[in-house]
């Protein structure tokens, strides 16, 4: 399927940070001069628009979410939630994206007043 006007459902990764989007929500590294296969070509790649990591892409969201899922199967409860929550959102690391997650679900919104 190619239609033009068909939205571009994918979604990116990175590769060098704990980040994830649509594609329309990439960024893109400075123009660079290089040379590729002897001929000099100015290159700019797509990257995280926080820290500019490089990325990696998955087809769909729902593609993306599925290897989310299937790593929430394996034992690891809450898995899709964090990473739904987490989206847009850039961290070094899964493990510094884990405690902002955490310190959010135990800050959270105030609970509500039963009248
Ligand atoms: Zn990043």
């Amino acid at each position: 399927m190619s239609h033009a006007s068909q939205r571009d459902t994918r979604v990116a990764y990175g590769a060098m940070c704990f980040w994830w989007g649509d594609i329309q929500q990439v960024g893109a590294t400075p123009p660079k001069a290089v040379i590729i296969g002897g001929r000099q070509q100015v290159v700019s790649l797509p990257c995280c628009p926080t820290c500019g990591g490089m990325l990696m892409e998955a087809p769909t969201e729902a593609a993306f979410l599925k290897g989310a899922q299937d790593y929430e199967d394996k034992g690891n409860p809450g898995y899709v939630a964090f990473i739904r929550w987490s989206k847009g959102k850039c961290f070094k690391t899964r493990e510094l994206a884990e405690a902002a997650y955490a310190k959010r679900a135990t800050e959270g919104e105030p609970p509500r007043r039963r009248s």
